[in-house]
């Protein structure tokens, strides 16, 4: 036997907890950092992305002087 129980919404969010990119459930919570211009939180898939973009390929730089 099934009870459906109502859910009530105690939890006052600040908003709906959603990805400002890709409208996507919050499985992290990150903010966007300023020179993003982004409203809102990131889900840690857009974030990883925008952190890529914004600092491409650092990870790969030599000094070889
Ligand atoms: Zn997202």
């Amino acid at each position: 036997m099934i009870f459906i129980t109502k859910i009530k919404k105690c939890d006052v969010l600040e908003e709906d907890q959603k990805c400002s990119l890709c409208n996507g459930p919050l499985d992290h919570i990150y903010h966007p950092m300023e020179k993003w211009n982004i409203k809102g939180l990131l889900c840690s898939k857009c974030y990883s992305q925008k952190i890529f973009e914004t600092y491409p390929g650092t990870h790969e730089r030599v000094n070889k002087s």
